[in-house]
């Protein structure tokens, strides 16, 4: 198929429901967006990497085309640094849309595997790091003159990922993940 094949929408794609289910998920400004491109401006990763073009993403959520927006790992590239949040003329906060579009997309089993390691190891540790890793850190933070990190209660933060449904999730992924290896 040509690049102009590609780009022609047929009605029958939108799926309404799709841009319904991000709205409700926190993208309640998502139709203010008109198009400026300022938010694709501003980004950082996009500077790196074409493929990721949040007006783009906004424009095919909108229409309702969930394969345009979860193809590839596109929605995963943003770093929430919210370059976007802050310039965009109509406060349609392109960065939380993004945000939105992931928790749809895991809802559904698409996930990307380096968020599913981090969640995985927050499940674990209750942060980004274990144990050795922090005394690592400690020591870096004792040469600034910074005190330790405080240690966590990993019952409380069980009990957070318990009533957020995360561990069950994060279950249900990875052995989505092994049976398909
Ligand atoms: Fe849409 Fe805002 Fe991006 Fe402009 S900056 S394209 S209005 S999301």
């Amino acid at each position: 198929m040509s690049d102009d094949q590609e780009s022609v929408i047929q009605i029958d794609d939108l799926e309404s429901e799709f841009t319904e289910k991000v709205v409700n998920a926190g993208a309640e400004k998502l139709n203010y967006c008109f198009q400026c491109g300022v938010c694709s401006g501003s980004c950082p990763i996009t500077r790196f990497n074409e493929s990721f073009n949040p007006r783009r993403i906004m424009i095919s959520t909108a229409l309702g085309l969930p394969e345009r927006v979860l193809q590839g790992n596109t929605i995963w590239l943003c770093a929430t640094c919210y370059s976007c949040q802050e310039r965009c003329p109509r406060d349609v906060q392109p960065a939380d849309v993004i945000k939105a579009i992931r928790n749809q997309a895991v809802r559904t089993g698409i996930t990307n595997p380096y968020f599913q390691t981090i969640s995985a190891t927050i499940v674990k540790e209750g942060r980004l790091f274990n144990e050795e890793e922090a005394e690592f850190f400690n020591e870096i933070r004792a040469d600034m003159g910074l005190p330790p990190i405080p240690s966590l209660d990993l019952g409380e933060v069980s009990k957070i990922f318990q009533h957020t449904n995360v561990k069950k999730l994060l279950t249900t992924m990875t052995e989505e993940a092994e049976s398909k290896t």
